[in-house]
């Protein structure tokens, strides 16, 4: 069976990557040149249970969630993909004690709440820490161009072939199987995976179905601090740090839709100021780059993972956080295309 899937970022590749070992003829086309997979910016959290600083707003599966972060584990225990991930484990704290132990009550036994004596070994350059803390100790750190490009690499050394096209149409063959087009890309396959994002509902409508992966805005940026020691992810009101081996120090901030750049980067100077103070470093942290990526968050929870009714032999897969759902989903998408 041959298996077109649409698109390279993190969801694409694990998918292609899980696909291939199971024995499957795998074509991927990507769009990457002209539509940089936002997989790139991102923050790199493998976040099972939210920040205590920002509750999940929604229902969340909490059994995809754990199933994710176990098979990433199991992904990356072997080369090419081990060492990608840092199991350091996430910190995370409210604006008030009560909050965050709510908040680590609510998630289950995966987060603990730690007090000030303990925190001291976790964090130990804070200086002035909060009462207490909600500690997500199986939580794990990742570049997630690391990530999809070890993906893409297994997926390649075992027979995948990648296509730098864009996908512009797909239809269902009367002949049978699934053609796609664009420029220079003239494809023929049984089954195919939209795994494009916000692209997703173009190529849908064209096979009938109507479906919504509306794009949300965020801004990933580096900046370095020679004195700031932190070895895992740190997420509280005023700001969502983490050590990076490849920029230094990497944050993520909030964007409104179609504000200036400027008043992103502004928030983002606060955010700065505020990690000076919680850590008492003596000089403004250096910013870098600040990138704003499009996350495709389908409605709901988050989560969609099915193949479309108008077209079964299509699968249609988006999700926010995608990073961290990467695994699940491949192994959730591969088991609806060997069904189909
Ligand atoms: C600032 C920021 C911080 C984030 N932090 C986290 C985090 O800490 N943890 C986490 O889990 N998630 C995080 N996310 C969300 C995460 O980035 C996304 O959920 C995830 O990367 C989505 O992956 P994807 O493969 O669906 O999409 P993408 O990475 O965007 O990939 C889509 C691919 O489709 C291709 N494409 C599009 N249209 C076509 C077409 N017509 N033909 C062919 N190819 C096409 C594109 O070129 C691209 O290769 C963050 C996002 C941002 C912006």
């Amino acid at each position: 069976m041959r298996v077109a899937v649409v698109g390279s970022g993190v969801l694409g590749a694990a998918v292609a990557d899980e696909l291939v070992r199971r024995g499957l003829s795998v074509v991927v086309c990507t769009a990457e040149k002209s539509r940089p997979p936002v997989t790139d910016v991102a923050f790199g959290w493998l976040n099972s249970h939210g920040s205590a600083a920002e509750p999940p707003s929604g229902a969340r599966d909490r059994d995809e969630f754990a199933r994710s972060l176990g098979a990433l584990r199991d992904v990356t225990a072997t080369p090419p993909l081990r060492g990608v991930i840092t199991w350091n484990g996430a910190v995370s704290w409210a604006s008030t004690p009560a909050a965050t132990a709510r908040f680590a009550e609510r998630s289950g036994p995966g987060v603990t709440t730690v007090e000030a004596e303990a925190l001291r070994r976790l964090l130990p350059g804070l200086r002035v820490p909060p009462p207490v803390v909600a500690h997500a100790s199986e939580e794990g750190m990742v570049e997630p161009d690391d990530l999809r490009h070890a993906f893409l690499a297994r997926a390649r050394a075992g027979g995948a072939v990648v296509v730098p096209a864009r996908v512009d149409s797909v239809r269902v063959r009367r002949a049978g199987g699934h053609e796609l087009r664009g420029a220079g890309l003239a494809l023929v396959a049984d089954r195919i995976v939209l795994a494009c994002g916000t692209g997703i509902p173009a190529l849908a409508e064209q096979l009938g179905e109507r479906v919504e992966v509306p794009g949300v805005p965020a801004a990933r940026f580096t900046f370095s601090a020679p004195e700031l020691r932190l070895d895992r992810v740190v997420s509280t009101p005023a700001f969502e740090i983490r050590p990076s081996a490849r920029h230094g120090f990497v944050g993520a901030e909030d964007v409104v839709p179609g504000e200036a750049e400027a008043a992103t980067r502004a928030r983002v100077r606060t955010s700065l100021s505020a990690v000076r103070e919680a850590f008492g470093l003596s000089r403004e942290p250096a910013l870098g780059d600040v990138t704003t990526g499009v996350r495709p968050i389908p409605p709901g929870d988050g989560v969609l993972c099915a193949p479309l009714t108008s077209a079964p032999g299509v699968v249609a897969l988006a999700a926010h956080p995608g990073v961290t759902l990467a695994a699940s989903l491949a192994l959730r998408t591969a088991e609806h295309i060997e069904r189909s």
